[in-house]
């Protein structure tokens, strides 16, 4: 994939969220896209940071370690991967937001980290909508009980949901993830603001605009298939 084909499929995502958006949104909500890195060399992610794609997805650590000091500075970073408590210190003082929590007791030890820091962490619950077994998230009758611990943590702020649909169920799993959500918004929890919904990838993104996602995160559909 060169700069120019990441350009051009950046020309097209835009455009697809843009009338996905100007069909089933309020004119006045956002959608950003985010660039998925994973296996992608700096200089490629670079060039979608230069087409205006400045929020970039991280999934393991020891890689973004790799190339974070290539990265554009214009570059907004997420955590979006599974994170194990004992890598949290490599990445709390360099990423924006988490999307990846799931127990209380990963969180507690992202909080733990980031009064250490002196800094308030935004974070994401990921939520299992399909409740498989083989995915990470919470399940989301355990949503309510994980919010409860989440939210008594004081230097972490949570600001929504992430999560992964089941393969072929995107649709209805992303409708059931906005109702998830809407409730979510009505509870109130502390130290929570239900603003941000990060669900839909290469090949669903136009349906998750279409429920409500406000990042969608790309990666084959940006960079090429992943060898
Ligand atoms: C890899 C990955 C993506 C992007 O997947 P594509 O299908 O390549 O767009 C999005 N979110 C997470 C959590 C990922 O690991």
């Amino acid at each position: 994939m060169d700069d120019y084909e990441i350009s051009e499929n950046i020309k097209r995502i835009l455009y697809n969220v843009g009338e996905a958006k100007a069909k089933y949104r309020k004119s006045d909500e956002t959608v950003r896209i985010m660039a998925v890195t994973k296996t992608v060399p700096y200089e490629r992610v670079n060039a979608a940071v230069n087409e205006g794609i400045t929020l970039l997805g991280e999934n393991r650590v020891q890689e973004y370690f790799e190339k974070k000091d290539f990265y554009d500075k214009k570059a907004e970073i997420n955590f979006i991967g599974h994170l194990q408590s004992n890598k949290i210190k490599y990445i709390i003082d360099s990423v924006t937001m988490i999307h990846s929590v799931d127990s209380v007791k990963l969180a507690s030890e992202i909080d733990r980290y980031a009064a250490r820091s002196g800094r308030l962490m935004d974070v994401l619950i990921e939520v299992n909508i399909g409740e498989e077994e083989s995915k990470s998230g919470v399940l989301p009758d355990r949503l309510d009980e994980l919010l409860g611990g989440v939210s008594e943590l004081k230097n972490i702020r949570v600001k929504g949901l992430m999560s992964i649909p089941p393969i072929g169920k995107s649709e209805e799993s992303f409708e059931r993830l906005r109702r998830i959500f809407d409730d979510l918004k009505s509870a109130h929890y502390e130290n929570t603001e239900m603003d941000i919904l990060s669900a839909g990838m290469s090949a669903d993104y136009v349906s998750a605009v279409k429920y409500g996602s406000n990042i969608v995160r790309i990666g084959s559909g940006i960079f090429g298939s992943r060898k």
